[in-house]
């Protein structure tokens, strides 16, 4: 099945003639082809975009809001579709498709509340007679780019902010999983949306440099891996855009030998495999303080990983996490498991020749755990982005919260321990922009802000809360001061003009 875009709300064929495969990972079968729209297709959907903008900006912030009222509503409606749309394409489990198109409509629901958010500031009398008043106005177009892992929830952080603060948004979503996004632009339109506010264009790198090179676009919302967050930030920016750009991650959690370790272990495997460890805040790496515990952590953990349970999101089992998304990432993990084992680490349990019954061409991974890591290891030093999680031993706590320091990135980060003041410390200390205490996937609910620090962000302002209605808006201040008038009593006597 050939992909559309959507554009002034309706669905349109690109006469690119260039595509990019969506495969259904539990099979390996190509299912739909996303076309790679030209740049002028996509110049085209900003200037109608700029053209809608108009209205829609000039609309009352209540009226918007209604709109995400109604989105939202229709969201819940829909949540089974969207969840089978999320997994058709992405391999995830029903179960987690679900929290993946929940956690998006949580953004949708505080932009309900979007009026109060964009309420300005005023100083009464900061001079004589004169006051101050500042006003958040919407930035016109702007755009989003959002990665494969998230089909649902990436693409809600980026377009319900948006909207809702006036502007309209060009929306490039992965090539591999775009049908969500699609469906989500369709039940916008079915809440009110206007015609032109949201144009989804789908494509790779062509379109995505055409939006960083577009001058009617300024600011650009970016999630996916470093290298490209960094290119595209540093684009952007060159152009006189407004730029937060999402990266990678490599997130570890430190286990205390006061931690109770039969829950650090079952966080562990949650946040470790869910989603088959394609998660941005997906812990990679265990950080056990102590031979004890680590020897403990690990006596607890093989059993536990053993046991999963990995297979199609249409199987009748419970299973525990789908296939990866490509081929290619499938090779890159086992790849990289193999350098694990070159390099010296002990791999406890081995996922490299998982095969599923009767979806033998699917790209499924087993679960690995490797123990004895070093940060010297490419294992520990790439972000794997499969079901592998590595132990790194450390002997003090001061270790173990030097390792995460030292770590390139810092994206999210969690403690197992008892003691209170042991995790007051860490979340003190550490550089990473989101910390779990005794919470393995730290992800802020959404009237807070998700950001990471060091290479997991580039720009500044985090996704959602109360920093998406800065992003998304721009800050007039007014200084105004009234001379006396009418108060100081009126003219009766008729006069010319002077
Ligand atoms: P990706 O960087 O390959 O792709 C992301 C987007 O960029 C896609 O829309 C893609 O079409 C586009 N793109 C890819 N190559 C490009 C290029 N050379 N030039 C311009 N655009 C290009 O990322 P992905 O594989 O889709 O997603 C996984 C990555 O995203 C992981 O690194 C993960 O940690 C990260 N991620 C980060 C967050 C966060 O909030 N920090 C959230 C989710 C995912």
């Amino acid at each position: 099945m050939e992909l559309t875009n959507w554009t002034n709300g309706a669905h349109v064929k690109s006469t690119s003639g260039r595509h990019s495969d969506v495969f259904n990972p539990a099979t390996g079968e190509v299912q739909a082809k996303t076309p790679l729209s030209t740049v002028e297709e996509l110049n085209d959907a900003v200037a109608k975009a700029a053209e809608a903008q108009k209205g829609w900006g000039a609309t009352n912030p209540q009226r918007r809001a209604r709109v995400m009222m109604k989105f939202g509503a229709l969201i819940n409606e829909h949540m089974d579709e969207l969840a089978e749309l999320v997994s058709r394409e992405h391999g995830k489990t029903l179960p987690d498709a679900r929290g993946d198109v929940q956690r998006g409509l949580e953004v949708v629901e505080v932009c309900m509340g979007a009026p109060a958010m964009l309420k300005g500031e005023f100083t009464d009398d900061g001079g004589p007679g004169i006051d101050l008043y500042s006003m958040r106005q919407p930035l016109g177009v702007v755009a989003g780019i959002t990665p494969f892992n998230f089909p649902a929830m990436i693409p809600l952080w980026k377009m319900a902010p948006a909207l809702s603060c006036g502007n309209a948004m060009i929306l490039k979503p992965s090539e591999r999983v775009p049908s969500t996004a699609l469906r989500l632009a369709e039940l916008l339109q079915e809440a009110g949306l206007p015609d032109g506010v949201l144009q989804v264009v789908n494509g790779d790198k062509s379109v995505v440099d055409a939006i960083l090179d577009n001058e009617d676009i300024a600011a650009v919302g970016f999630v996916g891996s470093t290298p490209i967050a960094q290119y595209i930030y540093g684009r952007a920016a060159t152009n006189g855009k407004r730029a937060q750009c999402f990266g990678g991650a490599k997130n570890h959690m430190i286990i205390m030998p006061d931690a109770d370790i039969e829950k650090a272990a079952d966080a562990l495997v949650g946040a470790g495999y869910g989603a088959a460890g394609e998660r941005c805040m997906a812990i990679s790496v265990a950080v056990p303080v102590g031979k004890e515990t680590a020897d403990k952590l690990i006596e607890a953990l093989v059993p536990r990983v053993e046991k999963l349970k990995v297979g199609p999101y249409t199987s009748e089992a419970d299973v525990d996490f789908g296939p990866v998304i490509t081929a290619q990432a499938r090779d890159r993990i086992n790849g990289l498991i193999t350098s694990g084992v070159d390099q010296g680490a002990k791999l406890l349990i081995d996922g490299r020749d998982f095969k599923m019954q009767g979806y033998e061409n699917g790209f499924f991974c087993g679960p690995s755990l490797f123990d004895d890591v070093t940060p010297e290891m490419d294992i520990y030093r790439e972000e794997i982005f499969g079901p592998v999680l590595s132990t790194v031993r450390t002997e003090t706590y001061e270790d173990a919260l030097n390792l995460v320091i030292d770590n390139p990135y810092g994206n999210g980060t969690a403690i197992y321990t008892a003691d209170g003041d042991t995790a007051r410390d860490f979340a003190h200390r550490v550089n990473v922009g989101m910390v779990g205490i005794n919470f393995p996937i730290p992800v802020p609910l959404s009237y807070h802000t998700f950001g990471g620090w060091k290479k997991s962000a580039f720009g500044d302002l985090n996704q959602y809360g109360p920093d998406a209605f800065r992003f998304y808006t721009k800050t007039k201040t007014v200084t105004a001061r009234w001379f006396s008038g009418i108060k100081e009593g009126g003219e009766f006597n008729f006069k010319p003009m002077d």
